[in-house]
């Protein structure tokens, strides 16, 4: 499955990976997991929002037992965020059947579309118009970098945007979904455990920063006559780092714009853009206020004005107790895996889908810890502890008895 997988949407120069909701690449990915439905016989379906599902057993049934992920990518991104949980579905899937397993739960496997955003510039659309947290008026406002719309987009691979819309039935028949995937850190790694369940998602926002001084000619101002907002702005990056590290949280000025943006000009204005995430509310409050009263004594200290705006916003994400505890209890008697619980700083569907039904996710080991990148990777034993893991969660949750002697 991976061989087949691996060379769809790959850039020849970057290495990296573009599939991009909607296009070829992304309809190659999504032919594939047709197909790999219909190879093991499951009933495949394709939802109102253009999510795909594979079914074992009648989902009308109810209490259905879900695994799955995505398998869209950023620019240039690596092979495994999203593609190695719908794998390991499959796998995971096979895998029970090697057992003899029995199932007492519907089993389904999803792929959800268009996760990362990269091209309408939303993360989760699928999982999001399923939950009901997207409307399909949004949805259809939603247009890519060449002015293509979501439902144009949509109508071009061959789906009808005119079906967008909340699926509450669906979800009511799903009691667990379970999402593996690549873990975007490094915590398993330091502590040197394969498999982790994930506890909860970070909260995290973004604010801008506008530093507002005065233009003026680098070569004849002097420096006791200027208002210059780099130097506060500078201050505050350095302070930014400072807070974070202190907080045991992250804090990053990734993005800078200038005016007049001249080389010989004292600046106007520095705005820059501050994302930081951290364990909890409070440790987050803390680290931006920290920040943001630090900026605002360097900038009165330059005569420089400052205001800050808060852009986006998304609280934490406390995954289902019950289902965490029972997947470290499952992977922990099991298999005797010490099964580390962590915190992600990253968004996904399973998080979305959280405010509607229990979820939970399963980590598995990222030696580079890097994410979003022909960089990250996970090395092949890693893969196939995280498929026996899986499979080890899905027996527990919807067969009847271990069929393991
Ligand atoms: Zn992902």
């Amino acid at each position: 499955m991976w061989a087949e997988l691996l060379p769809v949407g790959r850039g020849s120069a970057s290495g990296g990976y573009r599939r991009y909701a909607w296009t070829a690449a992304d309809g190659e990915c999504r032919a594939w997991f047709e197909e790999q439905a219909k190879a093991r016989a499951l009933d495949y379906e394709v939802d109102r929002n253009g999510n795909q599902w594979a079914w074992l057993g009648d989902p009308a049934a109810g209490d259905a037992v879900v695994t799955g992920s995505h398998l869209d990518s950023v620019p240039d991104g690596g092979a495994f965020d999203g593609p190695l949980g719908v794998v390991s579905a499959f796998a995971a899937l096979d895998e029970l059947r090697g057992r003899g397993a029995r199932f007492t739960r519907p089993l389904g496997i999803v792929n959800f579309g268009d996760e990362e955003g990269a091209r309408f510039g939303l993360a989760c659309v699928g999982s999001r118009l399923t939950a009901g947290t997207l409307t399909p008026d949004q949805a259809h406002r939603l247009t890519d970098g060449d002015g293509v719309t979501l439902p144009r987009a949509m109508e071009a691979a061959g789906y009808d945007p005119d079906a967008l819309g909340p699926d509450p039935e669906r979800l009511a028949r799903i009691g667990a979904f379970v999402e593996l995937h690549v873990e975007q850190g490094r915590a398993l790694d330091l502590s040197g455990d394969r498999i982790g369940v994930a506890s909860a998602i970070r909260p995290h926002g973004r604010w801008r920063f506008d530093f507002r001084g005065e233009a003026n000619h680098a070569g004849t101002t002097r420096l006791a006559d200027r208002r210059d907002p780099m130097l506060p702005y500078a201050e505050t990056v350095l302070a930014a780092r400072r807070e974070a590290a202190l907080a045991g949280a992250v804090a990053t000025f990734g993005k800078i714009a200038v005016e007049p943006n001249g080389v010989n000009a004292v600046p106007s204005l520095v705005r820059g853009w501050l994302d930081s995430r951290a364990v909890d509310q409070e440790s987050l409050d803390s680290v931006v206020g920290a920040v943001e009263s630090a900026a605002r004594e360097y900038a009165a200290a330059h005569g420089v004005d400052l205001d800050v705006v808060r852009e986006s916003f998304t609280p934490v994400v406390e995954f289902d107790h019950v289902l965490r505890d029972e997947l470290a209890r499952i992977l922990g008697t099991d298999t005797g895996l010490t099964v580390p619980v962590l915190g992600t700083g990253a968004g996904h569907d399973a998080g979305i889908l959280s405010g509607s039904i229990p979820t939970a996710m399963l980590f598995v080991r990222n030696p580079t810890g890097v994410s979003h990148s022909p960089a990250e990777f996970a090395a092949e034993d890693d893969c196939v502890a995280g498929v026996r893991a899986l499979a080890d969660v899905l027996e527990g949750l919807a067969c009847k008895e271990p069929a393991r002697g």
